[in-house]
């Protein structure tokens, strides 16, 4: 089976750097389809930890061909310090082994200042963004005034759009939110410089992706944040501004739906989300700091506590049942070690009715109330874990639980950040 699509199966921050690092090895490309520089993928190699926001998760091996695709909003200048930064680690990027779709958008300062000027704006209903311009980059993109890389290569092309462009955004910045506008000379030179720059990695990378496919490639599809996150099938308007699962790869790469062979879903032992929206199981007391401390829960890209709770069956039965996923990852099994007894939603109440689905509606979700169950925990540390008959009996039992509750089995299991710290279930 060629194609394999992993994607996060909750609220985004479910160690998909570090699987997707782990599954690179049996693949030849790694395309990310969606989101931008709001994705922070951590791997952990050898103790170095390399956080990556735009760049596939495949880039730390060597032979593999990463791509960035279409569906992605770009921030150039993030784009190439991310491309410097593992360069002066001594992981080399080059044409040869990176490339960027021209379809993909670009952001720009302008989208930065709109994105936190509209929070700012919202007030008590913001949607707790990164503030890194990226729902005002595709929001541009749906009203045809936004500008893709292959504008940003094209000097003649970019000074006449981006000056079309600019002219509207400084009224929306200062006649709206009586801020300073932006100098159109500046960011065009910043623009050519990075267009410069990027001008060798751009390619057609959905003709390559497909071609690929077609040569019997083995192709991995990177999701970025959480399908619960998705903007069609999440807690809308708490979401990201794309399709995060299996939905987006289509249209996010220029892929024929019907050749992603399997989709793999990855979910935490437990649940966090970052950002405003309903979360049913968060735990706003002690062991909600718990999980926080164990799981050093701070946000890769904006350090931001993570709001935690304890597992919830429903939403991640939800976030499978929709892409089709025939597996699932389980990460930060570890972190449950701390715990004398564990506790898992496996269903929720609304009105005082058993609801055992995730609910369409933004209000029902917020005025659900998980049902708990729970088991023993195993308070031993399994970090050093690798086959799954070695961990202990409660862990095993914690897992098969899960795996019954959620309906979908458990492929991998992640017991700490390194790579190889992963446990196959051999299914
Ligand atoms: P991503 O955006 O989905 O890649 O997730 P993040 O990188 O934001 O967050 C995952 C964090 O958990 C990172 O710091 C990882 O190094 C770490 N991590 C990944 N898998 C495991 C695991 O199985 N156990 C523990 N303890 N940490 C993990």
């Amino acid at each position: 089976m060629p194609s394999l699509s992993v994607f996060g199966a909750q609220w985004g921050d479910e160690g998909k750097g570090k699987i997707i690092d782990n599954l690179a090895r049996d693949h030849d490309l790694v395309v990310r389809y969606q989101g931008g520089a709001n994705a922070g993928h951590t791997v952990v190699v050898g103790g170095e930890k390399f956080v990556l926001h735009q760049i596939p998760s495949g880039i730390l091996h060597d032979g593999k061909r990463n791509v960035i695709a279409g569906g992605l909003a770009i921030d150039p200048a993030t784009l190439l310090r991310e491309i410097d930064g593992l360069s002066e680690r001594g992981i080399e990027v080059h044409p040869g082994n990176l490339c960027v779709s021209g379809a993909a958008h670009v952001i720009f300062e302008h989208h930065r200042r709109i994105d936190r000027l509209s929070e700012r704006w919202l007030g008590d209903g913001r949607i707790g963004t990164t503030g890194r311009g990226i729902g005002p980059c595709y929001a541009d993109k749906a009203a045809r005034t936004g500008l893709r890389i292959a504008d940003l290569v094209d000097p003649d092309r970019l000074r006449q759009r981006l000056g079309a462009v600019l002219a509207e955004k400084n009224a929306l910045i200062g006649d709206v939110h009586g801020e300073e506008t932006l100098d159109f000379e500046a960011e065009l030179s910043a623009a050519l410089a990075f267009g410069e720059r990027l001008a060798p990695f751009v390619a057609d990378t959905g003709a390559e992706v497909r071609a690929a496919y077609r040569e019997g490639k083995r192709i991995l599809f990177e999701g970025a944040q959480g399908v619960l996150l998705d903007i069609d099938h999440g807690t809308y308007p708490y979401v990201t501004s794309s399709n995060t699962g299996v939905h987006g790869i289509g249209p996010g790469v220029g892929f024929p739906p019907n050749q992603i062979d399997r989709a793999w879903g990855i979910a935490k032992a437990y649940c966090t989300r970052v950002g405003e929206g309903p979360f049913p199981t968060e735990d706003e007391g002690e062991c909600g700091e718990r999980l926080r401390d164990e799981g050093n829960e701070y946000g890769a890209t904006t350090g931001r506590p993570r709001r935690c709770g304890w597992f919830d069956a429903v939403a991640v039965r939800y976030a499978l049942e929709l892409n089709g996923a025939q597996g699932w990852i389980m990460t930060n099994l570890d972190v449950l070690s701390a715990f004398s007894e564990i506790s898992v939603a496996s269903a929720y109440e609304l009105d005082g009715r058993a609801v055992d689905r995730y609910p369409a509606a933004l209000a029902s979700l917020a005025g659900v109330v998980p049902r708990y169950e729970s088991r023993p925990g195993w308070m031993e540390d399994i970090t050093g874990v690798r086959h799954y008959g070695d961990l202990p009996g409660a862990a095993r039992d914690y897992v098969e639980w899960i795996e019954t509750l959620v309906g979908v089995p458990i492929v991998l299991l992640s017991v700490g950040p390194e790579r190889d710290q992963v446990i196959p279930r051999g299914l």
